[in-house]
């Protein structure tokens, strides 16, 4: 199988970027003295699960350069010192604890389980600077996509990609809060979404080490169709999406989630379309928001464009700039949900939505 060694260790990394990220959340909730509108415990779990990818993937494959969202510039001041304490005594603690999982071994077998030093952590972070290249393979990780669910104790994922030559390969998706079986809450939540290009879409719970098929709910028009969107505003225009929505004959209320979990959930079949029209001319998607799920979308029988119906085009840099929005949906579809993105956009541009 194409990157199975990248896949094996991308797996290790998430489900332990996953751990660090679960831990600081029940930190911060069994912690009084830390409300969930303070920023302080969100920075602190998004750095020591860089930290940890970046530790794995770096190890592992010295030479692929790591396109990450977080630096740790700010975390070398002394005002920053005790957060820095935390970051490393998370990430080490993580590392050492045996999670019961099939990753602890394979992450002990890449750095061993001894404390690593500070310098080393932030090393790690920093690696996620590095210049992006369309020329062989590059990593792209959001340590914590959907910061904003996160500490609602809502959905966000850990996601890392691959990508190669400018495109996405491989992907691998961690989301501790969705539940394995949409349908059947007590099914157990944290499931790991898998995707190799041309091998299809995957996934599995956290503890389980089998990895089972997924694809797009399989559905004939577009009036059947329910959708998904970001739950804040400011990332995706909601008058749009419900006029889509509307243009499409779609009547179910848009099911609103953060993070990356909305490529995950139509990938699976538990809704149909991802809309994703831009709040502002100038926003650029980041890399890091949409290899993985994009991949994990396609692999499963969609297609995922921008709002003019342009692939995605990740061969740019740390951004999406060739491409404005993101619509995701199944592939027998898309022509017909972009061509009511289209009306949408006209409507609103005539001033009338
Ligand atoms: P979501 O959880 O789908 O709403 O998306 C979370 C991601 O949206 C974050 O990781 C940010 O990188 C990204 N983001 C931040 N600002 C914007 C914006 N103005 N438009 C679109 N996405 C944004
Ligand atoms: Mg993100």
């Amino acid at each position: 199988m194409a990157y199975e060694e990248e896949q094996k260790v991308a797996i290790a990394a998430v489900l332990k970027a996953c751990d660090v990220a679960q831990a600081t959340f029940q930190k911060l909730v069994n912690d009084e003295t830390v409300t969930k509108k303070d920023k302080s415990p969100v920075t602190v779990a998004d750095y020591a699960a860089q930290a940890l990818v970046s530790t794995l993937i770096g190890k592992s494959f010295p030479d692929y350069p790591l396109i990450g969202e977080e630096d740790a510039t700010d975390l070398k001041t002394e005002e920053q010192a005790s957060v820095r304490e935390k970051i490393v005594e998370l990430a080490n603690k993580a590392l050492s604890e045996n999670s019961g999982t099939s990753q602890d071994q394979a992450v002990w077998n890449i750095v061993g389980k001894e404390p690593l030093p500070t310098e080393t952590w932030l090393d790690a972070i920093d690696r996620g600077n590095a210049k992006y290249s369309n020329k062989g393979r590059v990593w792209a990780l959001d340590p914590i996509d959907g910061t904003k669910g996160f500490l609602r104790g809502g959905q966000y994922a850990v996601c890392l990609a691959l990508l190669e030559d400018g495109e996405p390969v491989l992907g691998v998706m961690g989301t501790p809060n969705l539940p394995l079986d949409y349908n059947n809450p007590s099914s157990g939540k944290g499931v790991l979404f898998v995707t190799t290009k041309g091998s299809g879409a995957f996934q599995r719970s956290f503890t389980s080490s089998e990895l089972q098929p997924i694809e797009m709910a399989k559905i004939s028009s577009l009036s059947e169709a329910s959708f998904c969107e970001s739950v804040e505003a400011g990332h995706s225009s909601k008058p749009l999406n419900a006029r889509i929505a509307q243009l499409m004959g779609i009547t179910k209320p848009p099911v609103q989630m953060d993070s990356q979990a909305k490529y995950c959930s139509i990938a699976r079949g538990d809704g149909n379309v991802y809309l994703r029209l831009p709040t502002s001319a100038t926003y650029e998607e980041k890399i890091w928001d949409h290899a993985s799920g994009a991949l994990l979308v396609a692999e499963a029988g969609g297609r995922v464009t921008d709002m003019h119906g342009k692939p995605l085009d990740f061969s740019r840099g740390r951004t999406l700039s060739g491409n404005k929005g993101v619509i995701a949906s199944p592939a027998h579809l898309h022509d017909q949900v972009i061509k009511a993105v289209q009306q949408a956009l006209s409507e609103s541009e005539a001033g009338k939505l």
